[in-house]
């Protein structure tokens, strides 16, 4: 690409938006870009490394903006107006990606990335839930019970597999009925519900 200037496109913002870092932590507690417009890809979730262009399992929490409608496009990409409506508070991976050069942003990529450690674990109550819910929900052993059953066929282990799901769902379920949780919250919070995850897996033949 011969260009030295960002053109408007949008095309940036229509493949998933950025991952936060550290620098970032200020936006969502200064409530610029609120934790409900958030979702947070769980460690040792399957993700797409954007470099890479390869699955690989996230080393950490990785938080990202929700998209529109469930695809890609960043939430506050404005279609019509083709801009960032957050612009003055747009993350630091946003700041710094140049498509016709990207060695800014690779410096940067999958480093110092916040989680919802730095975020959630001064709210008593709600962080041990989440700690419970990872260890409950863990993707490495989801992993393991999945391969050991892809091997043995075991009955038992897609039982198991099927009980950890049902915990996932009638967790979110429980916190905004009797805990009275923002629902919108629950991306963020517990990342995407396993039953989403777990299709959206298969889908790519992981
Ligand atoms: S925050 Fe703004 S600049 Fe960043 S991906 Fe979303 S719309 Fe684009």
């Amino acid at each position: 690409m011969n260009f030295k200037e960002c053109k408007r496109c949008g095309t940036c913002c229509r493949k998933g938006g950025p991952s936060f870092h550290f620098e970032d932590k200020g936006i969502i507690e200064d409530g610029h870009i609120p934790a409900r417009h958030l979702y947070t890809i769980r460690k040792g979730e399957p993700v797409r490394d954007n470099i890479s262009e390869k699955i690989v399992y996230a080393p950490s929490d990785i938080i990202k903006i929700k998209g529109q409608k469930n695809g890609w496009t960043c939430f506050y990409y404005d279609e019509i107006e083709k801009r960032c409506a957050v612009y003055k508070y747009r993350p630091l991976e946003c700041k710094l990606l140049k498509c016709w050069d990207t060695r800014e942003i690779e410096r940067v990529f999958g480093k110092n990335l916040l989680t919802r450690k730095e975020v959630m674990s001064s709210v008593e109550g709600l962080w041990e839930l989440i700690v419970e819910h990872d260890q409950r929900c863990s993707y490495k052993e989801i992993r393991k019970l999945t391969d050991e059953h892809g091997k043995t066929k075991k009955e038992n282990l897609s039982e198991k597999i099927d009980e950890i799901i049902a915990y996932d769902k009638i967790m979110r379920e429980l916190v905004v009925k009797k805990g009275q949780l923002d629902s919108e919250l629950l991306d963020f919070l517990f990342g995407r519900p396993l039953s989403v995850t777990m299709r959206l897996n298969s889908a790519e033949k992981l």
